[in-house]
């Protein structure tokens, strides 16, 4: 049996909240508006994830699938520095690609599997996992389809995570929810449905709070106590 790694977010409070911090062998999502912190966040665990176990890492590669092209490598460089390690060798041990259509963000899950088998890998980043399958998908009536080829990717993904031991993380846009009622206009949901609820194990749910302050809280976890961590974005990446 392998036992779950926990990795830390650089935030006390929100690793408090997660119980320790972001856990392998499941999918942890993330949602929120534009500029809440999701890629921040990925940011972050690209380098806590290859700290040493007892520095609260996960003492492996990180694999990064980029569907925004919002990940900067030069971002790295104060955030390793921060936790005391070597950029360069950081950025070494992040394997990126940029997918431009849902189907190449499936079929570059296939080949990373292929790495990850002769590789110690701890994390895998989708950033966003969803922004494809709305552009590829975006007429009516390919709701269906859409939400089909959405639960075999994540499926995938849930696999990668159990067979490799490593934290998938994902993030998630949020859409609006018009069961909010009719008088109530700024309520949001995540988008994706049943089918992305019922894959992610954990859905954490950012918003901006006071500069560069965020808030975390959990969504829909019944089972897990109330609470929020907030926390900055910073050059060093997410801290307290
Ligand atoms: P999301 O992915 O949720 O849209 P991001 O993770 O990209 O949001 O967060 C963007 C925000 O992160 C920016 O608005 C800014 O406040 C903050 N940020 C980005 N880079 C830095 C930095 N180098 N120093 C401080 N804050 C930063
Ligand atoms: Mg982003």
């Amino acid at each position: 049996r392998k036992s779950v790694v926990r990795i830390t977010t650089g935030s006390q409070a929100l690793d408090k909240l997660l119980g320790g911090g972001i856990e392998t062998l499941c999918i942890t999502e993330a949602f929120g508006e534009f500029r809440s912190g999701k890629t921040q966040l990925a940011h972050t665990l690209c380098v806590s994830a290859q700290l040493p176990i007892h520095m609260h890492g996960g003492n492996g590669k990180v694999a990064y699938i980029d569907t925004e092209g919002t990940f900067r490598p030069e971002r790295i460089v104060p955030i390793a520095e921060r936790f005391g390690m070597d950029a360069n060798a950081v950025l070494d041990n992040i394997i990126y690609a940029r997918a431009y259509t849902y189907e190449h963000q499936y079929n570059l899950l296939l080949g990373l599997a292929a790495k990850m088998a002769e590789e110690p890998f701890r994390l895998l980043i989708v950033d966003s996992v969803i922004a494809l399958f709305r552009v590829d998908f975006s007429g009516r009536g390919e709701l269906a389809e859409r939400q089909q080829k959405l639960a075999q990717m994540l499926s995938r993904l849930t696999k990668i995570a159990e067979e490799f031991n490593v934290a998938v993380y994902i993030t998630n846009q949020v859409i609006a929810d018009p069961g909010g009622g009719m008088f109530i206009t700024d309520l949001k949901k995540p988008a994706g449905g049943h089918v992305l609820a019922h894959a992610a194990t954990i859905r954490l749910m950012l918003r901006k709070g006071k500069g560069e302050q965020r808030v975390c809280k959990i969504f829909d976890a019944p089972n897990l106590p109330e609470g929020e961590a907030v926390f900055q974005v910073t050059s060093g990446g997410i801290m307290d």
